[in-house]
C-alpha cells in the first residue's frame, strides 16, 4: 500500500489544497494530511479547528486521514511507514524552498522521496496567508476556500473586530 503524506500548516486549509489532496489519489492508496504542530507561524486557527475544517471539508473523499506532527517529518514519516511525501508547487518561490526541504529529508531518510504536484492555474495565486489577509479587510474568499472554511474565517474575524 502506498501511503502519502501531504504536511502543511493548513491555517486554514483552501481550494489550492484541496485540489492537491484529490490529485494525489493517482499516485496513492491512502493520504495522510498532516498538520505541522511546531510551525513558529501565528496560526489563525487552532489545531483541532484545522483538523475540524478539514475533515468537514474533505468528508466525501475517500481513504484520507487527517494527522498532526510535531520535530522532523522525516523522523516522522520513517516511524508511519510512509511511501512519499507529496507537496504542491506554485512558483519559483516555492521550488527554492521545496528543493532545500527536499534535500534535508533525503538526508535524514534516503529512501524518502518528495513528489510535487504542479499547482492548478486557478489556484496557483491562493495561499492561506493570501485568504486571511483579504478575508480580514472583508475581501471575497469565496473562489478561494471550501464553503465552510469561508464561513469560519468569516466567523474568526467578526469576532476580533
Ligand atoms: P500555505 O503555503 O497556503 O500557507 P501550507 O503551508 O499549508 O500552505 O502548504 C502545504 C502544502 O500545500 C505546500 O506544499 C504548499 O506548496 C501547498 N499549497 C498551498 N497552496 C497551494 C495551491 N494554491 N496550489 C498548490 N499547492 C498549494
Amino acid at each position: 500500500m502506498r501511503i502519502g503524506l501531504y504536511p502543511g500548516s493548513f491555517d486554514p486549509l483552501t481550494n489550492g489544497h484541496l485540489d492537491i489532496i484529490q490529485r494525489s489519489k493517482v499516485i496513492c492508496d491512502k493520504l495522510l494530511i498532516a498538520i505541522g504542530t511546531n510551525s513558529a507561524k501565528n496560526p489563525l486557527f487552532s489545531i483541532n479547528e484545522r483538523i475540524e475544517i478539514i475533515n468537514t471539508c474533505c468528508n466525501d473523499i475517500a481513504n484520507i486521514e487527517v494527522v498532526t506532527f510535531n520535530g522532523l517529518l522525516a523522523e516522522y514519516s520513517k516511524k508511519q511507514n510512509i511511501s512519499f511525501i507529496i507537496r504542491g508547487l506554485r512558483s519559483s518561490t516555492d521550488f527554492d524552498y521545496e528543493y532545500q526541504i527536499a534535500v534535508a529529508n533525503n538526508k535524514i531518510a534516503p529512501d524518502l522521496e518528495t513528489i510535487f504536484l504542479m499547482s492548478r492555474g486557478e489556484y496557483f495565486h491562493i495561499s492561506s496567508n493570501i485568504v486571511k489577509e483579504i478575508a480580514s479587510y472583508g475581501g471575497d474568499i469565496s473562489s478561494m476556500v471550501p464553503h465552510y472554511a469561508k464561513e469560519k474565517i468569516i466567523a474568526k474575524y467578526s469576532n476580533h473586530s
